[in-house]
């Protein structure tokens, strides 16, 4: 069995046969010769109900994730919304209180009409997610590292919570990739990615992808869903997420380490009243990080002095660091998470999330060196 960082290069990445070309060719024909009469699984039909470049990248994508099967998505969302689709009728779903604020948007605002339920529970507290598990619970939605207090939840103990309710455990590993975190290994049922973010890399293509642990009518029941409502991966934006997914060990782990310097940094300014990053001792989830990530991500957020200006102030004064939303790619981007999530949103108001790229540590330290002292 090879290591991650093998896999990540080879995995859908066969050399073309018709050509030899080493980069995968991009098919962008949306429709395939077929016969006089088209015989159900022969091959490809239409690019909606699958591609060739698209294929390449679920293979790769279970092949990294350690999954079964993989079906990518338009989008993280577009990948969520078929996962919440495909639930039964009369289906609970039990998301954490700090899920990504889209996510938590389409329940708010569609969960009724497709006859679903949820609730929210603090996925870092076992005993209260215990207590908030329903007879009609069919998935446990978490997301570790959270989104922007950058918690983490133990994914083998959900997992066991889940499973003894006869619900399925959903991780969004998006902030850890599978570079740090293996929620399938660890007992989780489906693993969802943003592709937008760590495996595209480079801030210039939307994506998402569900893997499963097992190929089974779960399985079929999404393929379905994605064929009849679209929400396909297009060939190129599948190209360039495969792309990515080659070079996602190196990136991720050259920004853990510079996350690391800059949470140790940001720790000891006196402008600076939090950061919360599971790297540091200090954070309440680092003992579960330690066990079940191989490193700490190159996510991080801090609440600065001072309040909502002080924080405003803080991303204004940034040269280096852009004021954008989104993350994991090559440029360290910072945002002011409130403003983005508006009202009703329990983000406190002078927190910044910052996403580490690949700059130097010390110019990117030198910038937030500035940019605190100009407060
Ligand atoms: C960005 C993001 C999503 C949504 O993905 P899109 O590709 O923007 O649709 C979901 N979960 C997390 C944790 C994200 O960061």
């Amino acid at each position: 069995m090879h290591r991650f960082e093998t896999i990540a290069v080879h995995a859908g990445a066969e050399v073309d046969p018709e050509t030899g070309a080493i980069a995968a060719p991009i098919h962008l024909s949306t429709t395939y010769e077929h016969g006089a009469e088209f015989v159900p699984g022969s091959g490809y039909l239409y690019q909606r109900y699958s591609n060739p470049t698209q294929d390449r990248l679920e293979v790769a994508l279970a092949a990294i994730e350690g999954g079964a099967r993989a079906l990518a998505f338009a989008s993280g969302l577009a990948a969520g919304a078929a996962y919440f689709q495909h639930l039964p009728r009369g289906s609970h779903v039990l998301m954490a209180d700090d899920t990504y604020f889209a996510f938590r948007k389409v329940a708010e605002n569609y969960f009724d009409q497709w006859q679903l339920d949820f609730s929210t529970v603090d996925m870092t507290d076992l005993p209260a997610v215990h207590a908030a598990v329903r007879r009609n619970t069919a998935v446990l939605w978490i997301e570790t590292p959270s989104n922007p207090l950058i918690k983490v939840s133990d994914v083998a103990a959900l997992a066991q919570i889940a499973h003894a309710a006869g619900a399925q455990l959903v991780v969004d590993a998006t902030f850890a990739t599978p570079v740090l975190l293996k929620p399938l290994a660890l007992g989780a049922d489906v693993v969802l990615h943003s592709t937008t973010k760590y495996m595209g890399g480079h801030s210039d293509v939307l994506g998402g992808a569900l893997i499963f642990a097992r190929d089974d009518a779960t399985v079929a029941k999404i393929f379905d869903l994605r064929k009849l409502l679209g929400g396909v991966a297009n060939p190129f934006a599948s190209w360039l997420v495969l792309r990515g997914l080659r070079s996602l060990a190196v990136r991720v782990r050259a920004q853990c380490v510079s996350a690391r310097c800059v949470a140790d940094w940001l720790a000891a300014q006196p402008r600076v009243e939090a950061v919360h990053y599971p790297g540091l001792a200090s954070h309440p989830n680092h003992a579960v990080a330690a066990a079940q990530m191989s490193d700490f991500g190159g996510m991080l957020s801090f609440q600065v002095r001072g309040g909502r200006a002080a924080a405003i102030a803080c991303a204004a004064q940034l040269k280096l660091f852009i004021n954008a939303t989104s993350l994991g790619g090559v440029e360290s981007l910072i945002e002011h998470r409130e403003s983005v999530e508006g009202a009703g949103t329990p983000t406190p108001d002078n927190l910044l999330r910052v996403s580490i790229g690949l700059e130097h540590i010390d110019d990117l330290i030198a910038d937030l060196a500035q940019a605190l002292a100009s407060l």
